[in-house]
């Protein structure tokens, strides 16, 4: 045995005893190194790579995954620490997900540890002590009865401790868990485990589902599917069926029934005996997809998202692991889902920018998606009715199957769509309405119909400026101004938890001319309430949804034709199929096109087409009114006809010249701090090393641009600056960034973050 030779060498343990290699443990803390720990025997039949250990971190224990047995570090074997203990009887990550995590850890550019953490229910790692969750309840309960006072003497005979247990568990029901037991009433495991010796209890696992979904009515039976989707169907079998499945593309104009295909998908996917993940941008806006995934396949659903508690979570989380569910929906991180043969992953609206983690690990559940798949020899489909030009781009070039569903699946073709040149059809302060858009929703109102009004801007009004001097209502922490939200009585940062009173005096000069402009969805209400005293109007922002289950109940009563105009940001664009609504109006189409970000017209875009697609989905022909001062923006334009296609083209072009994705691939490298002069600095001289590396090594296939302040450039109390790299090659880019990670000279006190694939550059 080679790894003998490798043993500590101050080792007095009996050699037949020795484990020759030690245990790598990745925590959850930001740093990317990985610790070594040698293994005492007791442990080592349950030390195996995917469990969770207990190791000695300093003066603390902390709770890390065991990732590999390897051979001790040279010359550092000898002051290893032992593990502590392992907390899992069998791993809780496969062989498949430590793999995974592996990639995104290094993709990325993550502390391994942080990623074991993204991926796994909440509470599973942290530090020891607190938040070890168990996958499965034991239960114990009682199997033998001991009617009789002289029975209970024979039986326990000095086994004090036993009785006690005993009759407390008659007392409650003759059955607990067992966490219960130990942890509130003491017993320990000695205790339980004896009265199982004597065959009075058993210990059985079993798993208390919760399921917050079970209330939802569940919808229609699935229809039949048009020739258009069966094509596409075939296709999708096809594929899934091959060696290397690949990945797949699916465009889809909203209403085309992807969805409808999505579900028969997973359906013979399921019947070849392998299982499915269904991702969606965010569950609680999605709560329409979610039900017609349960309608299809009932018990087999895990349903997985950040609204559930850490115990529903891991509840779903061990039905998946334990393959009594195949079936996985949901947000970002149950891309991590621990599915046994995974044989389709589906991502439904591919192009969403939630699907981007925005701290550390920053990873694209799109990106991850994609490398699962091929890992697992699944098929990994991307749809959506305005694929992100990343996804379109590889479609194009055939590196992807390219499928189209080009029609609506319903009676009724795509609304038409009409802009409002706020320029010309100038509307009575505080400008929210033109004369057109009010004319169309009182239609709607007087006919019964329903309405959606989209602004993507929530509060009261964005800037308040005082006449006199020019003083601007700002965050104290961060360069942004600070929103009024008029019900509250408060003035609001939107990125950081910043507020304060509500004012009427300018705090600089004592002027009493304050101004409110930018209007906000608060503003709208309050105006369609004055404007249309009768109709029943419901607001769904950040502001309306922080209860568990808002969205859901907003929804459930538009769908119940209980509201006449629903209200609401970019939360209101996505996934709803409400037959009722006829008419959509975009307040304010320039909100997110004057951002300075790459992506600006691509989010408008997408905005646009995904909101007007919710117009016209039942019977009767949807209507969208655009009101926009830019109304030849192309962007614009090309929602207005649907025309993805000229979009896309247009976009590309104008992308290629300055080198953007997807052209290019991107590492946003941020510097951090609490003082101005020091972050400049650092990012400066951050510059001129990147820049220096790149030449010593002839990375021809990448530049480094800046240093620059951020857009946002103060945020949270620290300033921002960054330097964005651009590279053709990503190996290389992975390479530099690794490198960067351990290497750069960042001055303590400062941060540097790397955002690989940046969704976005703010
Ligand atoms: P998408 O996911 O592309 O937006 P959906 O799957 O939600 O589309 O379908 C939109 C609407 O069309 C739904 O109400 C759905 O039931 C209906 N639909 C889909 N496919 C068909 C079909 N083949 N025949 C009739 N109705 C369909
Ligand atoms: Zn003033
Ligand atoms: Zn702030």
């Amino acid at each position: 045995m080679s790894q003998m030779t490798e043993r500590p060498p101050d080792s007095d343990r009996p050699l037949e005893r020795l484990p020759g290699q030690v245990a790598r443990v990745s925590l959850p803390r930001p740093v990317l190194q990985s610790f070594h720990y040698r293994i005492p025997p007791d442990l080592l039949p349950t030390a195996v790579p995917g469990v969770r250990v207990v190791v000695p971190f300093g003066r603390k224990r902390e709770t890390g995954i065991l990732e590999a047995l390897v051979d001790p570090p040279a010359g550092g074997g000898s002051r290893l620490k032992d593990l502590h203990s392992v907390l899992d009887e069998e791993p809780i990550l496969s062989p498949e997900l430590l793999h995974l995590c592996r990639w995104v850890a290094d993709y990325y550019v993550a502390p391994a540890g942080l990623v074991y953490r993204a991926a796994l229910p909440p509470g599973m790692l942290g530090s020891a002590g607190k938040g070890r969750g168990e996958l499965r309840r034991q239960v114990i309960h009682i199997v033998r009865e001991l009617p009789t006072l002289t029975e209970r003497e024979q039986v326990f005979g000095k086994a004090r401790r036993q009785r006690e247990a005993y009759e407390t568990l008659e007392a409650i029901g003759g059955r607990a868990e067992v966490a219960h037991m130990e942890r509130q009433l003491g017993f320990g495991r000695a205790v339980l485990t004896g009265l199982v010796q004597r065959e009075l209890a058993e210990i059985t696992s079993e798993t208390i589902e919760r399921d917050p979904f079970a209330g939802f009515h569940t919808g229609p039976p699935a229809p039949e599917l048009n020739p258009a989707q069966e094509r596409v169907l075939e296709e999708l079998l096809h594929r899934a069926e091959a060696s290397e499945p690949g990945v797949a593309v699916l465009r889809g104009v909203t209403g085309s029934g992807k969805t409808v295909v999505y579900l028969r998908l997973m359906r013979a996917v399921l019947d070849r005996g392998r299982t499915a993940i269904l991702l969606v941008p965010e569950i609680s806006l999605t709560p329409q997809t979610v039900e017609r995934v349960r309608s299809e396949f009932g018990d087999d659903v895990a349903v997985l998202h950040s609204g559930l508690s850490d115990g529903e979570r891991r509840d779903a989380w061990a039905a998946l692991r334990e393959g009594r569910k195949r079936v996985a929906v949901g947000t970002r991180s149950a891309v991590f889902a621990p599915m046994r043969d995974l044989g389709v992953i589906v991502v439904d609206e591919e192009h969403d920018g939630s699907y981007k983690q925005g701290e550390t690990p920053r990873y694209h559940a799109r990106s991850v998606a994609v490398v699962r798949a091929r890992m697992a020899g699944a098929l990994c489909v991307l749809g959506s009715a305005t694929p992100s030009l990343e996804s379109w781009e590889l479609a194009r070039r055939g590196k992807w199957a390219s499928l189209v569903l080009p029609e609506r699946a319903t009676p009724h073709p795509l609304p038409d769509v009409q802009v409002v040149d706020l320029r010309e059809e100038l509307t009575p302060p505080p400008r929210i309405l033109s004369e057109r858009l009010k004319e169309a929703l009182a239609e709607r109102l007087s006919r019964g119909e329903q309405s959606i009004l989209l602004l993507n801007r929530r509060g009261h009004s964005t800037w308040i400026s005082c006449n006199d001097c020019g003083w601007v209502a700002a965050c104290d922490s961060c360069n942004v101004s600070l929103t009024w939200h008029r019900k509250r009585g408060r003035l609001v940062c939107h990125h950081c938890a910043f507020e304060q009173p509500s004012r009427d005096i300018c705090p600089e000069c004592g002027g009493r001319t304050l101004s409110f402009t930018g209007v906000g969805t608060e503003q709208v209400e309050r105006h369609l309430g004055e404007e249309f005293p009768e109709a029943r109007i419901a607001r769904m922002d950040v502001d309306t949804t922080g209860e568990k289950w808002a969205h859901r109940d907003i929804i459930e009563s538009v769908r119940r034709r209980e509201v006449d105009i629903l209200l609401g940001t970019q939360m209101i664009s996505k996934g709803l199929d409400l037959p009722g609504v006829t008419l959509v109006g975009v307040i304010d189409a320039d909100v997110g096109l004057n951002l300075p970000d790459f992506r600006a017209s691509e989010r408008t875009f997408q905005l646009l087409s995904q909101v007007a697609g919710r117009a016209g989905r039942g019977s009767l022909p949807g209507k969208v009114y655009v009101q926009t001062a830019k109304p030849a923006h192309f962007a614009i334009q090309t929602a207005l006809q649907h025309d993805f296609e000229t979009f896309a083209t247009r976009e590309l072009d104008d992308r290629a010249g300055p080198g953007y994705p997807p052209h290019v691939r991107l590492a946003n490298l941020l510097v951090t701090g609490p003082d101005e002069t020091a972050v400049a600095d650092a990012a400066g001289a951050l510059g001129d090393w990147l820049e220096e590396l790149i030449e010593r090594h002839e990375v021809a296939s990448t530049v480094v641009l800046g240093p620059a302040p951020c857009p946002i450039d103060r945020l949270r109390g620290r300033w921002r600056w960054h330097l964005l790299l651009k590279s053709d090659d990503p190996p290389a880019l992975g390479s530099i960034l690794r490198y960067s990670a351990a290497n750069a000279p960042i001055p303590s006190g400062l941060r540097l973050e790397i955002d690989r694939d940046p969704e976005s550059l703010l």
